[in-house]
């Protein structure tokens, strides 16, 4: 699978460069891995294997320059001894709703001690580092698109809050290093993402009504279906991920793709792409669910990233994804 987006203002050959990725089994960072190896650079990879894959891993080991770690990052860092990063990626979380009721703790653990540890390490190895923060840090948002600088309406005891809150408080320590030591920090705030080897039973929507549909089993509506997100292919994220790791600056940038859908339209686009008839169905819609959710993406655009595959193109990629699993 082609992964890498070169647009004119990248470089195309990193093989000077070493990385090391936190999370790398995960869906999100096993793309970003990739994207990096198949531009020459050396990859460290970390995972625990919580809500990674290791067939993740399998596809990533076919590079030479790949090197992979089982650890927990909240508890130690592997000791990198004859290695000099020049980036480090702290891209661990589990971000999926199903996993907030499953493991809040560790999501709390990997986003407060495991981004701190990573920090240090990138102070003492002067690496570049980049925190992968969500559009969650906004809650269920006041204002429409959401921009940078708005500081979010979050429930600080809700069912979401493990995740919010440890990713609010990675995005202080990321701002805390470079205040106090100088690191070169960058933070992404990613929307919704989407895209083949999301694990199937993630919880998700995308791969929830994708599988739906594929079997003919009903959607699962949660709520009227009127919330709306905006949804990224996977591929874009990795691009629009590059671009400001390579020529951004500190302050936080919006990750994703604007365009918006309902829920409801996403559920019949999606029968409608896979030429599927199954039922729509409704239940209640979970605690602290945002309403809206649609990024302002112009500080990322004026790094002259811009959106390339449309949700048609990036639900038939995943779906034949899903297909080969059944
Ligand atoms: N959702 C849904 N049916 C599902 C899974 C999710 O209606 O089977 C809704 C969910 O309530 C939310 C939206 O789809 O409003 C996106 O949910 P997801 O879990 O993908 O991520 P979120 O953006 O909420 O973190």
């Amino acid at each position: 699978m082609n992964t890498s987006h070169t647009s004119s203002n990248l470089k195309s050959d990193l093989s000077d460069k070493t990385f090391l990725i936190a999370g790398a089994a995960g869906f999100v960072p096993s793309y970003v891995c990739q994207n990096y190896l198949e531009k020459g650079a050396t990859v460290y990879g970390l995972d625990n294997f919580i809500t990674g894959s290791e067939e993740n891993i399998e596809i990533l080991s076919k590079y030479e320059k790949f090197h992979f770690e089982k650890c927990n990052i909240y508890e130690s860092l592997p000791d990198f001894k004859d290695v000099e990063f020049d980036y480090i990626l702290s891209l661990a979380s589990p971000a999926s709703p199903i996993d907030f009721k499953i493991i809040p703790l560790e999501i709390m653990r990997v986003n407060s001690e495991g981004t701190l540890k990573l920090l240090e390490l990138a102070s003492r190895h002067n690496a570049r580092f980049l925190e992968a923060s969500t559009s969650e840090v906004y809650g269920d948002p006041e204002i429409h698109p959401q921009v940078e600088s708005y500081v979010g309406h979050v429930n600080p005891i809700g069912p979401r809050s493990c995740y919010d809150e440890s990713k609010r408080f990675a995005e202080a320590l990321t701002m805390s290093f470079y205040n106090k030591y100088k690191v070169d920090t960058r933070i992404i705030r990613i929307f919704n993402t989407y895209g083949p080897r999301m694990r199937p039973n993630d919880g998700r929507v995308i791969p929830n009504f994708i599988n739906q549909a594929l079997r003919g089993n009903d959607i699962t509506i949660y709520g009227d279906g009127s919330q709306t997100r905006s949804f990224c292919y996977v591929t874009d994220l990795v691009n629009a991920m590059e671009h400001v790791l390579m020529l951004g600056d500190h302050m936080p940038y919006n990750i994703g793709n604007p365009d918006e859908y309902t829920i409801k339209e996403a559920a019949e686009f999606i029968n409608q792409a896979l030429r599927s008839d199954s039922k729509l169905s409704y239940s209640p819609l979970p605690a602290d669910d945002p309403k809206r959710r649609r990024p302002n993406i112009d500080r990322v655009a004026s790094l002259g990233f811009s959106p390339q595959v449309t949700f048609e193109d990036g639900l038939t990629r995943t779906a034949k994804f899903f297909k080969e699993k059944i």
